[in-house]
């Protein structure tokens, strides 16, 4: 489905991106925000139930004033914050959980009056017990009926944001599952500002019935060769070695074109999505040579392949990230 809100019809003006501002709404006084639309974006086949759901900022502070990049809060209510619907699990319930803003800052009307998220339904089983156990609020977003309110807070975040210059970098973008979020608004906000610089988006689902956005991804690809769209679907592709394939094994594939790309100090490196990716991205980076990461002293890119996932030398690698030109927002 292709609308209006990813091309700015010709007969509107371009607002503005706004300065970051945070916490406009916070827990103790969050907003009400109705509820729009909301449409499936995984396939129906999909065992993974994802949701784009679009919510009216009409009345609140937030109109025009978030940018992609931040997240905002929901307010989870209803059956599945019923500690005894919910029983299992109690600690799912009630606290107020953060999903990335999927709409560019303009919303879907050209005016920031709407903003949109991409939540998946979280259902799990108890690990001991085995019974099923509902995430509060994402079951809750992905409920909602259109005229539902919802209580949000935020915007937050300071730390994923498009540069103020968004025109002058290229992009290379890495994204697992519902970390695809952000791209959507930043890719819709570049090529509404005339991008013309290059910018890839590396896409990681586990089936082909998973990838969100694809019409939208496509639509920009087909229209802009400068936009490089590769999706990685981990059960159903192997990598060169006969792995799943991985968002790090697609950059591998194209390290061609990335290496030079990520050697230019105008190229920023953007990772969001399921907490591990770093595990495959990390290692790739140290082996191109990228100086958007540094060796830890006395630790050898060999050395890096090799650590189990709980080694404390971990830290030390997150901490050899240039925080100027790699951004990550992975949980
Ligand atoms: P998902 O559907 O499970 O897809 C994740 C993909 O990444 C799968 O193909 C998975 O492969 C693959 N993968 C697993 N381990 C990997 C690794 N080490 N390196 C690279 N790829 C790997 O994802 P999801 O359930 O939507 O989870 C997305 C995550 O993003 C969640 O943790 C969520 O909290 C976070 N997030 C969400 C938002 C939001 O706004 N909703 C925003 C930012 C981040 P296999 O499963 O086949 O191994």
């Amino acid at each position: 489905m292709i609308a209006s809100f990813i091309e700015k019809p010709a007969d509107l003006p371009l607002p503005p991106i706004p300065d970051t501002t945070v916490n406009l709404y916070r827990p103790k006084n969050p907003f009400p925000a109705k509820v729009l639309r909301k449409h499936r974006i995984t396939e129906s086949a999909s065992p993974n139930h994802c949701w784009h759901v679009v919510l009216s900022l009409e009345g609140s502070k937030m109109v025009g004033k978030y940018r992609i990049g931040q997240s905002v809060g929901v307010v989870p209510e209803g059956r599945f914050n019923d500690a005894e619907f919910n029983y299992v699990h109690t600690a799912l319930t009630d606290k107020i959980r953060l999903y990335s803003i999927a709409s560019a800052c303009w919303g879907d009307d050209w005016k920031g009056e709407t903003i949109s998220l991409c939540v998946k339904r979280e259902i799990t089983e108890d690990q001991s017990t085995g019974e099923l156990v509902l995430g509060a609020a994402s079951n809750f977003i992905c409920d909602a009926r259109p005229g539902d309110e919802m209580l949000i807070t935020g915007p937050v975040g300071k730390s994923f944001l498009l540069p103020d210059d968004p025109l002058n970098y290229n992009y290379v973008f890495a994204a697992t599952g519902t970390g695809i979020a952000p791209y959507l608004g930043m890719i819709i906000e570049l090529f509404n500002q005339g991008f013309e610089r290059e910018v890839w988006l590396v896409f990681g689902v586990p089936y082909s019935t998973d990838i969100m956005y694809d019409g939208e991804f496509r639509y920009f690809a087909n229209r802009h060769p400068n936009f490089h769209y590769v999706t990685a679907i981990s059960r159903e592709q192997y990598n060169p070695r006969g792995g799943k394939m991985y968002v790090q094994d697609r950059l591998e594939e194209h390290q061609n074109a990335l290496i030079p790309l990520l050697e230019k100090q105008d190229t920023l490196f953007y990772m969001c999505g399921l907490k591990g990716m770093e595990y495959g991205i990390y290692p790739w980076l140290y082996r191109i040579g990228s100086n958007l990461v540094n060796l830890p002293d006395g630790m050898t890119v060999e050395d890096i392949q090799q650590l189990p996932r709980d080694a404390s030398e971990w830290t030390k690698i997150e901490r050899s990230r240039d925080r100027r030109r790699f951004f990550k927002e992975t949980y």
